[in-house]
């Protein structure tokens, strides 16, 4: 019996990616720029990379996308995308005109959530937290795998709330942030937040890997880090009481930085309300590649025999 097959794509600002799976095996791969502030020429990329592997896999398969945004369950539009030219639209349905097949879309902290909680790092775990710590930060929560997307679409996103902070802390109103407000989780925990605390305390112009690198010899840059391990300590501890998960992936660019798996959960223990913390946080088993598999994950293999 041959597995049916599933394409993901995940659609980024600046790349299309997408592959082709059988079971979790990836049979096809394909990746094109993304066609940045043409809605139209997104909807034909998209369209042509589909095409491309199912053409190499030989078959045609379910479609699931991964987006940076969501669509609106109050307009059926998408929202809160960084990739500006896809807000408003009704990408879902211009989907599935153009591909003329039902298409599932989820938001790529979601994918990754979804993608870790089934055959990655949290495989067969019942309930899981993928975090996204890279430009910006997200988060995705699957439970017995699934993807809980919520009412208003916007479920585990954890970045956009405050910052978990103490009066001593001095991290008030903290740094504004796209949103609208001030000291969101996002604006301590993304890569360029890390590097623009380390340039306020220590000077330079480093970047988050560059400091993550300096601080196996640097105390500054063990400062920085420091910080930002009690920072996502805090945060986490949040998470672990609302929704007490079994396991927290870490992805995006920050999930590379080794020390974080061994020193934040040395300190989560203080701000979580239970006595000892059980859950436990995981290196991502599929790195980039998360998003295009989770967005595959959308559609699966029982609802398609
Ligand atoms: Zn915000």
């Amino acid at each position: 019996m041959t597995l049916p097959l599933r394409i993901g794509v995940d659609l980024g600002g600046s790349k299309i990616e997408a592959v082709a799976m059988r079971g979790s095996a990836i049979v096809a791969r394909r990746r094109v720029a993304s066609p940045r502030g043409d809605y139209a020429a997104t909807i034909e990329a998209i369209a042509a990379i589909v095409a491309a592997v199912e053409g190499e896999a030989g078959g045609r398969g379910s479609v699931g996308i991964g987006i940076p945004g969501a669509i609106s369950p109050a307009t059926g539009l998408v929202k809160n995308a960084n990739s500006t030219w896809l807000i408003g639209k009704k990408l879902d349905r211009d989907l599935e005109a153009r591909l003329g097949r039902p298409v599932r879309l989820a938001n790529d902290a979601n994918c990754f959530a979804l993608s870790e909680a089934i055959d990655g790092a949290a495989a067969g775990m019942p309930v899981v937290f993928g975090v996204i710590l890279g430009t910006g930060v997200g988060g995705g929560i699957v439970v017995h795998g699934r993807v809980l997307a919520g009412a208003n679409a916007i479920a585990g996103e954890w970045g956009h709330s405050p910052l978990p902070s103490w009066p001593e802390d001095g991290e008030r109103p903290g740094p504004s942030c796209y949103c609208g407000l001030s000291g969101c989780i996002e604006t301590f925990l993304s890569g360029p937040a890390l590097a623009a605390d380390h340039a306020a305390r220590h000077g330079g112009a480093l970047d988050a890997a560059a400091i993550a690198e300096a601080a196996l010899h640097d105390a500054a840059a063990d400062a920085t880090l420091r910080r930002y391990e009690n920072r996502l300590a805090r945060a986490l501890a949040t998470v672990i009481n609302l929704l007490d998960p079994d396991a927290i992936v870490l992805g995006g660019g920050l999930s590379r930085i080794e020390r974080l798996y061994a020193n934040v959960p040395l300190l989560w223990d203080r701000y979580a309300f239970s006595d000892t913390v059980a859950t436990r946080l995981l290196r991502p088993r599929h790195g980039d590649a998360s998003g295009v598999r989770g967005a595959a994950w959308l559609w699966r293999e029982e609802e398609l025999a």
